[in-house]
């Protein structure tokens, strides 16, 4: 098995390095499961990835705790763990696993450039961009002392855990309807926390919202604090805070759920790549190939609605699969 090595050692030990840029074929820049499938492949493919793992090697599932719908752990298994797991089974085909954080591109020219912690320059013919999206929190100190304690920003991942509960889901878009008529599903009761007198999403996901029994809409309301013994069993809210009429409310519940929206970690490419308006890079429908040639983007980065592991994964496979035809073309 190959050990994982700091990035002091490879400057010694890697061929590729001629002065302070190194030359590669293909750099994979995140390590969530997205990162991850793109190097088992690419290292399968003779590719010999090598990968940044970013501020959160791992992702935002090591962030979770247990995963139960990712297919081959009949038992389930937790975030980290299958992060490890996936990370080994890179490095078992040879995938070169870094620290550092991409922080700069340059992909005007036919060699893509990109600088590691602002210092080292990688010249790379591939690049694969899998560095997810972070999910957006109220700011509220409660939000970290509650953090896998019946806070959770996945509905999918962790709604089963709250089954015949009470829950909360805040915010009024898409994510937020999504998942509160996930939830219903599965849990006693939703509460929907908007803070204005209206939802921002679409008018058929709304009309679902409205006409699912055991979710209750507080319009107009915002989270001031939550409560409970180690563990969420209420919420403190606010009922139209900053008028005449405001007033403090409580629920219980069990289960406080962020669903304000997703940031795609995309600024540092944004220059160069097409995006969304939200930040999402635009890839070439059916690929992961982005406008720029041999650069391509997989998992959340670029997907603003499956945002699943398993998907993510699929995607980082189709990159890992497109470099290499991209190479193989290129060089035949
Ligand atoms: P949005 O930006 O669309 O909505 C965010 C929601 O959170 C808004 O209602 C906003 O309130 C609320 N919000 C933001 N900050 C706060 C805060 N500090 N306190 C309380 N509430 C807050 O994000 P989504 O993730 O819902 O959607 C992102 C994009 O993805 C959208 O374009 C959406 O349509 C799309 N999407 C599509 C899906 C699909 O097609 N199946 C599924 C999910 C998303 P306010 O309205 O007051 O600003």
């Amino acid at each position: 098995m190959f050990k994982a090595m700091n990035l002091e050692e490879n400057k010694s030990n890697n061929p590729g390095t001629a002065g302070d840029i190194e030359k590669v074929k293909c750099l994979i820049i995140g390590s969530g499961p997205a990162g991850y499938t793109a190097a088992i492949y690419a290292a399968r493919a003779n590719l010999s990835p090598v990968m940044y793992e970013g501020l959160q090697p791992g992702g935002q599932l090591t962030t979770t705790t247990e995963v139960e719908n990712f297919p081959g752990y009949p038992q389930g298994i937790t975030g980290p763990e299958m992060m490890e797991d996936l990370k080994t089974q890179a490095q078992r085909f040879g995938s070169d696993i870094r620290w550092g954080l991409a922080t700069k591109v340059d992909f005007s020219g036919s060699v893509h450039k990109v600088w590691i912690d602002e210092k080292k320059l990688i010249e790379a013919e591939t690049v694969i961009i899998a560095t997810g999206a972070t999910a957006k929190y109220l700011g509220i100190d409660d939000e970290k002392k509650y953090a896998g304690s019946g806070v959770s920003a996945c509905a999918t991942c962790d709604g089963f855990f709250y089954r015949g509960k009470d829950v909360a889901v805040v915010g009024g878009g898409d994510t937020a309807a999504e998942e509160a008529i996930y939830l219903a599903g599965i849990v006693n009761k939703v509460y929907l926390i908007v803070r204005r007198n209206e939802l921002r999403a679409s008018k058929v996901m709304q009309e679902r919202v409205l006409k699912t029994k055991n979710i209750e809409v507080l319009w107009e309301h915002q989270t001031k604090g939550l409560t409970g013994d180690g563990v969420v069993e209420g919420a403190i809210l606010w009922k139209k805070k900053g008028t005449p009429e405001e007033e403090e409310v409580t629920i219980k519940i069990d289960g406080f759920f962020l669903a304000i929206g997703h940031k795609p970690n995309s600024d540092f490419v944004k220059e160069f790549v097409d995006t969304d308006e939200v930040g999402y890079i635009k890839t070439v429908p059916g690929s992961s190939k982005t406008k720029v040639s041999g650069v391509f983007a997989c998992g959340d980065v670029q997907d603003s609605i499956y945002r699943q592991a398993v998907t993510a994964a699929g995607s980082g496979c189709m990159a890992a699969i497109d470099a290499e035809r991209y190479l193989s073309e290129k060089h035949s």
